[in-house]
Parts: structure tokens; sequence; C-alpha cells
């Protein structure tokens, strides 16, 4: 906001400028322009015979002089405007950083194996996504040899994803009763609330759907019995209140349309663990925490140049400051020691020091000086013995 107020200012100056210029030429202009009419006048009712008189030329010569002398006056003014915009141009400049580039790691995408890496990862964005059109021709034009096995499960999910928002539940469940073994282990509550819905949608149609709605529950409760039980003890007790209505009983909110968007997400969750996916596309990911990041790169970058201080920034692989890009973007799947730049492995695994800071046991080892270490990131002085493994 600041930054807008500061540019702000340099085009009110130049605004002002350009008004007292404007309403200066105006007026010269004016003035001169009747100066010549009069000299014109003049000379047309004094003429006699298309001669002009010595007094006469020299009054041209003079208005010439004038003439000339005027417009290079504002010729000068106008070069002087020219300085009070680029100030504008430079308050930008100085206000906004534009140079989103010098913050990215140009070599990233280069190569034949990078942008095929880089077009297989927004392939498979556009295949998550249901946008499988663009995935093809992407596919097509870039060359990409993807296997139809790995496009199949995309093209499944979508398709009952769509489905299920227009409230036709039969695909998703077609697809948890097939993967009813595999959905139990994970833990995975989604066939239940998937027949929950069905049911609540044949309670809503009132009395008359009893039998029905009864004999829906003993086909499809019976299994999820043990795991759901009072759930379904609840939706038993709908049944009493279907002649008064139920959305005036006390189980009135089941009939929360909420239910109906929290069953999109928890099949894409519980669909996306067991096809071995992440819920969100890396490429989203990716770009969320780039935007995340931003800020606090090009701050950091700034103050850096301003220090002179850039060439402390070497490794490009790593950034300078530490960013918090908020739990969501916590993944601690792998663990590579900061000191050895080595990945961590079951002979030489994380350990955590006693301040928070983990480094592997190697670098650990290495840093210790018989009961004293000092971490190298806080940096704390404790004894080696003290830090823990930590398993990922
Ligand atoms: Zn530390």
């Amino acid at each position: 906001m600041e930054a807008c107020i500061n540019v702000e200012k340099e085009i009110e100056k130049v605004l002002c400028k350009f008004g007292a210029f404007n309403d200066h030429v105006y007026r010269t202009l004016t003035e001169i322009i009747e100066y010549v009419e009069n000299i014109k006048k003049e000379i047309s009712e004094g003429a006699a015979a298309n001669e002009i008189t010595a007094a006469q030329a020299l009054i041209l010569t003079q208005c010439c002089k004038k003439v000339k002398d005027v417009v290079a006056s504002m010729a000068t003014e106008h070069r002087d405007l020219h300085g009070t915009v680029s100030k504008v141009g430079k308050a930008i400049d100085k206000n906004f950083v534009a140079d989103f580039a010098s913050t990215s790691n140009e070599d990233v995408f280069q190569g034949t194996e990078n942008s095929k890496l880089l077009n297989q990862v927004i392939s498979e964005h556009f295949l998550r996504q249901g946008m499988l059109d663009i995935a093809e021709e992407l596919i097509k034009e870039t060359g990409l040899q993807m296997e139809l096995q790995k496009k199949e499960p995309f093209t499944e999910l979508n398709r009952i994803l769509d489905a299920l928002k227009r409230k036709d539940l039969e695909p998703a469940l077609v697809w948890a009763k097939s993967n009813r073994s595999k959905l139990l282990e994970q833990n995975s509550s989604l066939e239940f609330r998937l027949h929950r819905l069905n049911f609540i949608t044949l309670l809503q149609q009132g009395i008359f759907k009893q039998d029905e709605a009864i004999a829906y529950a003993r086909k499809n409760f019976q299994h999820l019995a043990s795991q759901h039980e009072k759930d379904i003890q609840v939706l038993m007790g709908c049944l009493l209140y279907l002649k008064s209505g139920v959305e005036s009983s006390p189980y009135g909110y089941l009939l929360d349309p909420v239910y109906w968007e929290e069953i999109c997400d928890i099949f894409t969750r519980d669909a996306c663990a067991l096809l071995g996916l992440s819920v969100d596309s890396p490429l989203a990911v990716c770009t969320n925490a780039g935007c995340i990041a931003l800020p606090a790169l090009l701050n950091i970058k700034q103050v850096m140049q301003q220090r002179l201080v850039t060439g402390v920034w070497n490794t490009r692989d790593e950034l300078p400051i530490e960013i918090d890009l908020g739990r969501k973007c916590h993944f601690h799947s792998i663990f590579a020691c900061p000191i050895l730049r080595q990945q961590s492995s079951e002979n030489n695994p994380p350990m955590r020091l006693v301040c928070g800071h983990v480094i592997s046991r190697d670098a650990l080892h290495k840093l210790a000086n018989g009961t004293k270490l000092k971490c190298p990131y806080c940096p704390m002085e404790q004894n080696p013995s003290d830090a823990k493994l930590i398993h990922f």
C-alpha cells in the first residue's frame, strides 16, 4: 500500500506539471497567433501594390524571431516534462519489484529430461482436474509417453466425482464396494457415508417411503454395523419421525446439504490414498508454495542487494532464508542432512538435537568434540549423547 502511495505522489506531480504546461502553452499560443494576425491585418490594409516597406520588413523579421523564440522555449519546457515522467518510472521500479525472474533458477527447466518432466507434471495436473482433452492434447504435442495405466485412475476418479456433484451416488458406491477391503484397511468411512446419504434422501420423501427405507437399511447397513453402530442407531431413530417430517425432528441436522459437499472431499481423499496419489496436485502445491514464498524471497533479495552481499547466496538449490509455508505444506517423508547434504539412511539416520535442529548422525559425530557439541544452526551448546534418533 505504501508503494502505491509513493508512486501516486509522483503521478500527482506529473499531472500538476502537465496541467500548468497546458495552460501556459495555450495562453502563449493564443497571444502569438493574435500578434501575427494583427501584423497580417496591418500589412494587408496598408499595402498599396503588393509591396512591403522597409519598416514592415523589419516588423516581419521581428515577428519571425519572436515566433521562433516562443516555439523554442515551449520545446524546452516540454522536454523538462520528460524528467518528471521518467521519475514515475523510477518510483515504480523502486517501490515495486517486477523482476520475479531473479528469484528463479532458469536451468531448472532446461534440457530434454527436465522439460519432459515438466510436461509430465502439467499433463498429470490436467488429468487430475478432469481436463482430459487438454491433457491428451499436451501429451500428443509434447510426444510424452504416458501409459494408459497412469491415465485410467484419473479418468475414473473424475467420472465418479462428477456424478457425486450431480448427487448421483451410484458410481461411487460401485467403486467403494469393489475396493471395500482396501478402504477398510485405511479406516475409511466412505461406503457408510454414501449409504447414509441414500438413506436420508429416502427419508426426506416422507412416510410413504418407509418400507423402502427400512429395506434399504436392512440390505446395506448390516455389514457396516460393527464399525458405525452409533451412526446407524441415529439413522434408525429418524424413522420414528417420518410422519411428522425429519426436518423438524432432533435429527434435522442430517439433512444439511453440507454432507453432499463433504462426500466429494471424502471420496477424493480416500480414493487418492488408496491409489497412492497425493490429494492435491503436486503442481498446484508447488505453485501455491511459490506464491507464498515469493514476497519473502524478493524482500531478502532487495536487502542483500542494498547491503551488497548478493554473493553470499551462492548455492542456488538452497534458499537464503527459511520460509514458513504453513502446516498444509509440511512434507517430511525424506530427510536430507543439511550439513553433509546427503539423504538419511538406516546407517546414517536423522538425529534431533536438544535445540530442535535436526542433522544426520554422521554429521553429529563429525561436529562433536568429546561431550560437547555446538549446534551449527542456533548455535546452542549441548551434549551429543542427548540427541535423539527420529523416524519418519
Ligand atoms: Zn540448534
